[in-house]
């Protein structure tokens, strides 16, 4: 780091940073014990919630310089704001991640290659869900093919990146193109109607996930709820906010408020907790933006997780059974610490006729997947996942259930890499309870 760019870099702390909210952290340590980068580095300091809001106040005082340790210490850190719920003083310590990212990556020197993957991925991919779907069209077309079959037999594979070729392993089945675009914008209840909804579609959930999608809007319809899903939405912007580019977050906040405010609705249903959290957060990103404000609250009281409504509508009531199995579920990080929901999911698995719960210990804690971070931060990422897997392997459970996509894929590795693929899956849990409503009603060809 040259003294140009340290310049540069302090002087976006100064002009990016949340100075009140800094000056919240009364250094109790009382976030220490639920950090899974504290616990994973045998307790250092740098990579304690405590020790990064230090780091970032210390930039914005002048009494520390930017270094390339401060930004290791910043992109260490999981975002999976386990550190709030516990914190007496009310710390809002994802606000502080988003905004310390941003003032580096605004400004920090960057290769070529990162310049060109950020641009590609938060300007021309994510945004725009034709691209989503050219990309996972192509993704399933290397499934079907063959190709896959062969890129294993051949060890072509090995060619990819390691993060890569272990992510690829357990992408799931992708739909193809035609049925990726042809579905309806408008859908009516199937029980007599008690909600209008609206439907957030994401966009790695409305392609590379459309399956699970669909059975959100099933269950939602067997819960009796008429759905729309405005057809103008686009990606929520998490990715952008929790990577540094947080006037791309801002575009995408104020497309996504302008697609759904039309609509007369009760709620804006999620079933994705990382996007769910984001979009809960918009009136807090466009909190200084006048003509935004009143517009971004209205939309985030709006937000539900598909969970909560169902509990709400009693489709825990309904007859639901599975084959005799014992379950557990991971916390989606966000869907706990960002929308506070976690006795939902639970009490929808034990209403399932021959599930035994078992809670797992730190069910709760990070799986390791936080985004793109089980890429960018392999190493930290896996390490992580392997103590999560012996408290899974301590359950004994056959299935376990998450409620975000990318702790879906995490799991899903996770029991890879333990060789378990024959005795263990992971599911997502709509998936899972429309497997157990169908397995006891008769349900009309879709
Ligand atoms: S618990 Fe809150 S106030 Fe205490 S050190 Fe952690 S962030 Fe600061
Ligand atoms: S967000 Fe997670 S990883 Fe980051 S400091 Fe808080 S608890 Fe630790």
């Amino acid at each position: 780091m040259d003294e140009q760019e340290k310049q540069r870099i302090q002087q976006a702390f100064k002009e990016k940073m949340d100075y009140n909210e800094l000056m919240n952290c009364t250094r109790c340590g009382f976030c220490l014990p639920s950090c899974p980068t504290y616990i994973e580095t045998n307790q250092d300091e740098v990579h304690s919630p405590r020790g990064r809001i230090a780091l970032m106040k210390g930039l914005v005082d002048g009494v520390i310089e930017p270094s390339d340790e401060v930004k290791r210490s910043i992109d260490m850190c999981l975002g999976c704001r386990a550190c709030e719920p516990v914190c007496p003083s009310g710390v809002q310590f994802g606000h502080l991640l988003e905004q310390a990212r941003d003032a580096i990556y605004q400004t920090n020197e960057q290769s070529f290659i990162e310049k060109t993957t950020r641009s590609f991925a938060f300007n021309h991919l994510f945004p725009q869900q034709q691209r989503m779907r050219r990309v996972t069209n192509a993704i399933g077309l290397y499934q079907r093919s063959g190709l896959q079959t062969v890129a294993h037999k051949t060890r072509l594979i090995r060619l990819l990146p390691k993060e890569l070729r272990t992510m690829e392993k357990v992408l799931p089945d992708v739909p193809k193109r035609k049925a990726m675009k042809q579905r309806p914008t408008h859908i009516k209840a199937i029980a007599s109607k008690r909600k209008q909804v609206a439907f957030f579609s994401g966009c790695l959930m409305d392609t590379m996930f459309m399956e699970t999608n669909e059975a959100t809007k099933k269950l939602l319809q067997y819960a009796g709820c008429d759905i729309v899903i405005p057809n103008t939405q686009a990606c929520c912007g998490a990715l952008h906010g929790h990577s540094g580019e947080q006037d791309k977050a801002k575009e995408m906040a104020k497309r996504n408020i302008q697609a759904f405010e039309e609509e007369e609705v009760d709620f804006i249903i999620t079933n994705a907790g990382g996007c769910g959290a984001f979009l809960v957060d918009y009136a807090y990103l466009l909190r200084d933006d006048s003509d935004w404000k009143e517009r971004a609250e209205n939309f985030a009281n709006k937000i539900k997780d598909i969970s909560s409504i169902l509990m709400e509508l009693e489709f825990h009531q309904l007859d639901l059974t599975l084959d005799e199995q014992v379950i557990t579920y991971q916390d989606s990080c966000h869907l706990k610490n960002g929308q506070k929901t976690f006795m939902e999911p639970r009490q929808l698995i034990e209403a399932i006729q021959g599930v035994t719960y078992l809670e797992m210990e730190d069910a709760s804690r990070c799986c390791g997947s936080a985004g793109i971070y089980n890429i960018v931060e392999s190493e930290m990422s896996m390490q992580i996942l392997d103590h999560k897997m012996e408290k899974v392997k301590e359950t004994e459970a056959k299935t376990i259930v998450t409620a975000n996509p990318g702790c879906l894929l995490q799991m899903k590795l996770g029991i890879e890499r333990e060789g378990l693929s024959d005795s263990i899956r992971a599911v997502h849990l709509v998936d899972l309870l429309l497997e157990a409503y169908e397995h006891t009603h008769e349900v009309a060809p879709s």
